[in-house]
């Protein structure tokens, strides 16, 4: 397969669209359609080349199909959002990865990055940033906090994940 392929998943609200335009596009969408799942092609460099990428932004069908059916079962890498407000997408980011890793074959080294997004919204925050190092730290996961409304770390949470590609496939 010479086609990388990001999924970006979690919650519904938690920002995957607003992440995803916003790295692609590179600014803060204002009207689009949350309910329909869009995939783009972009090159992103790793491992000292640019390299084709197919970025899923999923839509929630992930909850109502099984996992061979939904875009998941097609990452090989994965951006694992949650919103920095919102506690149910915080539990539901933890099932999301347990149930990638259970269908990946037990394989924890798939690459993945946490992001919090909605960090400008710290006002708000309902996730202690400790929770969530803590999680990250026993997983063996990198974590970022992201704004896509401000754009703080959009880029650095794909290379950071693009950091994780190249080190599993040296690990292969
Ligand atoms: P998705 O369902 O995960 O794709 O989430 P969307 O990208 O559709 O975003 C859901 C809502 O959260 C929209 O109203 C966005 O404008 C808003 N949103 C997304 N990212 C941010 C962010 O970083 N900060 C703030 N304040 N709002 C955001
Ligand atoms: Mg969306």
């Amino acid at each position: 397969k010479r086609k990388l392929t990001v999924c970006v998943i979690g919650s519904g609200g938690v920002g995957k669209s607003s992440l995803t335009l916003r790295y692609i596009n590179g600014h803060f969408p204002e009207f689009y359609d949350p309910t329909i799942e869009e995939s783009y092609i972009t090159q992103i460099e790793y491992g000292f080349h640019f390299h084709e990428v197919e970025v899923i932004d999923t839509a929630g069908q992930e909850e109502f199909l099984l996992f061979r059916d939904s875009s998941m079962a097609q990452g090989d890498a994965f951006l694992l959002v949650f919103a920095i407000d919102s506690v149910s997408s915080w539990v539901h980011l933890k099932e999301l990865r347990s149930k990638i890793v259970r269908e990946k074959d037990d394989d924890v080294s798939i690459p993945m990055v946490v992001v919090g997004n909605k960090r400008d919204l710290e006002e708000d925050r309902q996730i202690p940033l400790e929770d969530v190092v803590e999680y990250c730290q026993r997983i063996k996961c990198p974590l970022i906090e992201t704004s896509a409304k401000t754009s703080l770390n959009v880029t650095e949470s794909f290379r950071m994940l693009m950091e994780q590609v190249e080190e599993h496939r040296l690990n292969l």
